[in-house]
């Protein structure tokens, strides 16, 4: 596999620098340009993280001497210099929306974290386990935009990323009803302790748009692809409740569900333990070796103990049983801005790099 020069628009932001830290060794793709908001550009990358570097790991020489571009003013620039972009950009949806389109107009392929392309029926948004095969919208996305090699993929929201990988192994049962309760870290909203101290010692029950997203997003997750889009399922009837805990990382789900045949329990567990997908058939660099780690601890996981399974990448459940409204009830859990964002984009573009979507 040759090496690909990406972008990172939104590059200052907790999912930028997420992206800038996991592409920091990268073995197909290396950061060539970082952009951000008119405030951030011109300046070195060192001076517009200044004081909001919030990553474990140190940034690196390279990307702290590049200078920041506007992600608007300098996409033609930017589109010419890359071979694609991830996108992580906390602007107006309208704006993200076209601003995005641009960049594929200019052939330039874009990785999403937002929102703002979820819904167009050409865009596929992909979980690389779950539906990679959603990637064969893209011809009809080029094809409506008269492009060959721009495309927009999106991921989908963080806090379903908790709850829909252990569920999915389960569909073949006739999944009908899903209740999830998500309890999501800050960094979640782009910010830690020092930036929120009001998070501190603190439960919000409320984060606005999320459990309208969390219960719309799987259906397109778990749509079929007809003339040319996705067309979303029907079922299951999804309901969540969606709540800010004090957790730097980490969104944990409380779920119960039901089903038209309910699964045995053994062969629940056995269906999480051999799951897997193209990302690990394929040996992708970021893709977890197990996707589904499974906890017979009735104390796991536990956010801080099991986030960063597999560099984050891996989704962990536990507490399975029997429930007395629903089939079952479980807990699971899944790094935010890893598998949830920054990582789950990444894994994304290596998807669509290998299967020649992205050239
Ligand atoms: P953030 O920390 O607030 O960062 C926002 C980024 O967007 C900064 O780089 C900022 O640049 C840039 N930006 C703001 N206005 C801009 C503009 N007009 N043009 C270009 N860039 C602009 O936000 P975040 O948490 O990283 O989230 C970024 C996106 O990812 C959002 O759409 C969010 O919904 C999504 N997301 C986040 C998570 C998560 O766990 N955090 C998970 C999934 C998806 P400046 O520094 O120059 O202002």
């Amino acid at each position: 596999m040759r090496r690909f020069k990406v972008g990172i628009l939104g590059a200052t932001g907790m999912v930028g620098q997420r992206f800038i830290t996991l592409l920091n060794e990268h073995p197909w793709f290396s950061v060539a340009a970082v952009a951000a908001s008119p405030s951030s550009a011109g300046k070195t990358y060192a001076e517009a993280a200044e004081g909001r570097w919030v990553m474990e790991d140190p940034l690196s020489s390279e990307v702290a001497a590049m200078t920041v571009l506007d992600a608007t003013a300098d996409r033609a620039k930017i589109a010419e210099n890359v071979d694609f972009v991830f996108s992580a950009m906390a602007m107006p949806k309208n704006e993200t929306r076209q601003l995005e389109e641009s960049y594929a107009k200019l052939e330039c392929p874009v990785i999403s974290n937002d929102s703002a392309h979820r819904f167009t029926p050409d865009v596929p948004m992909i979980i690389p386990e779950v539906n990679p095969r959603h990637a064969e919208v893209i011809p009809s996305f080029r094809k409506r935009l008269g492009i060959t090699r721009g495309l927009i993929a999106v991921k989908s929201n963080c806090s379903l990323q908790s709850y829909l990988p252990a569920l999915h192994p389960l569909t073949e049962y006739g999944l009908e009803k899903v209740l999830a309760c998500t309890y999501q870290a800050i960094s979640g909203a782009g910010k830690t302790f020092k930036s929120w101290p009001e998070m501190v010692d603190n439960v919000i029950p409320y984060i606005s748009g999320e459990e309208e997203k969390s219960e719309v997003e799987p259906l397109k997750i778990w749509g079929t692809l007809q003339d040319g889009i996705i067309i979303p399922a029907n079922e299951p009837a999804i309901t969540v409740q969606c709540i800010r805990v004090p957790v730097t990382d980490g969104h944990m789900a409380a779920v119960f569900a039901s089903f038209v045949k309910k699964p045995p329990l053994d062969e629940i567990t056995e269906r999480w333990n051999s799951f897997y997908g193209i990302p690990q058939a394929l040996a992708l660099p970021s893709a977890p070796r197990k996707f589904i780690h499974v906890f017979t601890e009735n104390d796991r996981p536990q956010t801080r103990l099991d986030r960063g399974l597999e560099g984050g990448m891996a989704v962990s459940v536990g507490r399975l049983r029997e429930d007395s409204q629903y089939d079952i009830k479980f807990v699971s859990l899944s790094h935010n801005t890893l598998r949830g964002a920054a990582g789950g984009g990444v894994l994304l573009a290596e998807l669509l790099c290998a299967e020649g979507y992205i050239q």
